[in-house]
């Protein structure tokens, strides 16, 4: 059983939530069960502790990229620094805003989190349109800072985030993927 197989089977999907007709990922039981989460954690480190691949400091999106962003920072020995849903943050800030099916959303940044010419991991649990992941490589790029890659728990390719990305040019790095 191979990693991504392992990590799969600990997803758990949840039909019709928030809304009818979408199928909700959930990782929290890969967070619940230690040795999963450590299993877990150590791909990305793994991964990142290479050194051509290891970053200067790692960005987590809100909420779940927190989680996950937080702890692999911790273990790079490398600093983190949390992109937020509008209002949260409390210095000067950046913002994006991006548009989702219904309205748009906006992720902001302190002005001082990221310093020119600093290479950034950009982490989330997820990727689906990858609207998200695109404002925070923006955020990321306005105070100078490298986006060397973009990396997630899960991808859904059908949603079409990762060809977006893809577009932008940035790698994207996934351990799971479901259609
Ligand atoms: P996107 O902007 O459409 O790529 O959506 C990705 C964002 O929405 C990420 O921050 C995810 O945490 C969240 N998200 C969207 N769909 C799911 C899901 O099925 N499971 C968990 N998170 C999701």
């Amino acid at each position: 059983l191979d990693v991504s197989d392992f990590l799969r089977q600990h997803i758990r999907t949840v039909p019709d939530w928030p809304s009818t007709g979408v199928q909700f990922r959930d990782i929290t039981p890969l967070l619940q069960d230690p040795r999963v989460f450590r299993v877990l954690i150590d791909a990305f480190v793994h991964r990142y502790m290479a050194p051509g691949l290891r970053p200067d400091v790692v960005a987590g999106l809100d909420a779940r990229g927190f989680i996950i962003g937080a702890v692999v920072a911790y273990e790079l020995n490398v600093g983190f620094v949390p992109i937020r849903k509008k209002g949260k943050l409390p210095f000067t800030t950046v913002a994006e805003t991006y548009e989702l099916e219904y309205g748009s959303a906006t992720v902001e940044l302190h002005t001082d989190a990221i310093s020119n010419g600093q290479k950034v991991l950009l982490i989330d649990d997820l990727i689906a349109t990858g609207g998200t992941m695109i404002a925070g490589i923006k955020l990321l790029e306005r105070l100078g800072g490298i986006v060397t890659e973009c990396a997630v728990i899960v991808d859904l390719p059908e949603l079409g985030g990762s060809a977006k990305l893809a577009q932008t040019g940035k790698p994207l790095f996934k351990l799971v993927e479901f259609d």
